[in-house]
């Protein structure tokens, strides 16, 4: 098999060829047709994450040459003797969220937050991702049937999709004048807005500092739109809401989206971030009995929220992302296209 992996962290990527693995006991081998191309892919190539204020969080411990790619889709070639259900020539999409199986996380089903040694396919050391030819899989359950979506969608919901999906999920149930606003209307932001409307039968509100991006949100069914370059505007959002959002999922994460998200939650509300973009927050701990708000990450989803959203999918109550589709040996220079911000919409590598 051949793969695009990195071989030093912020060089680029080189193909390496490797003996195509046999799978053992239940793990499962995918001919990979899709891979998607995240921003956090382009973090582990650097070799960090960016935590603000100067300061890296490294990569520490990732084994080289290390295969990035945890949007996978792909047709079974090949199943270990207890890989039961799964037959030679079934197309699924991969779920890469892999825990230990056997943490408290993993146990109540969270895997995408394993807390005992997660084997992430593209993301944790030594366990190889998309950019290939190939990929194993350790069971037949976290295979995803994706529906008649294109297959290089099915690959993409693994990771933007999910994101967005169980980001909205911890918003909970509205109440009748409860208003949810989405912070950052970029990729998966917009499959943000489409999952609010799927989830809360009606459209969010959207907050950018874009206005093509906001024309591009209400078309895509929010409700109102508010471009967070206007001083004025999180006043209006608060006449507009009657006191602010019940919840704002704040898909950038930085230390701007956060004070207006500080700003502009109603009592009792929630803030739900999700973007990595980085930076520190301060807050008067008063505020948080005060204003009885709460605040919660969210990183990805379980195995659950996945199956759970791709019912959405399969139902067409979700709107296809803009995506394009490039060779694999075009993967280094996506991940570089990705860090200059060139690109909209998703890249799907196919080899
Ligand atoms: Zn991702
Ligand atoms: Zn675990």
């Amino acid at each position: 098999m051949k793969s695009q992996a990195i071989v030093e962290f912020g060089k680029p990527l080189q193909e390496v060829e490797t003996p195509t693995p046999v799978p053992t006991g239940t793990q499962v081998l995918l001919k990979i047709h899709n891979a998607g191309v995240c921003h956090s892919d382009v973090h582990i190539h650097d070799g960090y994450f960016d935590l603000g204020n100067g300061a890296k969080l490294p990569m520490a411990g990732m084994g080289l040459p290390h295969t990035l790619g945890h949007e996978i889709e792909g047709e079974v070639v090949a199943v270990g003797p207890d890989a039961k259900g799964v037959h030679v020539g079934q197309r699924y999409a991969a779920f890469p969220w892999i825990g230990c199986g056997n943490c408290p996380a993993c146990q109540r089903g969270e895997e995408n937050i394993c807390v005992g040694g997660p084997r992430q396919l593209g993301c944790s050391n030594g366990v190889p991702g998309g950019y290939a030819t190939h990929v194993l899989v350790p069971h037949p359950r976290y295979l995803i049937d994706y529906g008649t979506v294109d297959p290089a969608l099915g690959a993409a919901y693994m990771c933007s999709g999910l994101t967005a999906f169980s980001a909205m999920k911890k918003v909970g149930k509205l109440g009748p004048n409860d208003q949810v606003l989405v912070l950052g209307v970029g990729g998966v932001g917009m499959m943000g807005v489409q999952f609010a409307k799927a989830l809360f039968g009606k459209g969010p509100l959207a907050a950018d500092i874009d206005d093509e991006r906001l024309a591009a949100a209400k078309k895509a069914g929010a409700s109102a739109t508010y471009n967070t370059k206007d001083p004025e505007s999180a006043k209006r959002l608060m006449a507009d809401t009657n006191g602010g959002a019940y919840a704002v999922v704040d898909f950038v994460g930085s230390e701007a989206t956060f004070a207006y998200a500080q700003q502009t939650v109603r009592r009792g509300g929630k803030v739900i971030i999700v973007g990595l973009f980085g930076g520190a927050m301060a807050m008067p701990i008063p505020m948080f009995p005060f204003r009885a708000i709460s605040i919660n990450g969210s990183m990805v989803g379980s195995l659950d929220d996945t199956r759970e959203m791709m019912e959405l999918v399969r139902a067409g109550k979700v709107d296809p992302i803009p995506f394009q589709k490039r060779p694999l040996s075009e993967a280094n220079k996506t991940l570089d296209d990705l860090r200059a911000g060139k690109i909209v919409g998703r890249v799907i590598l196919q080899p």
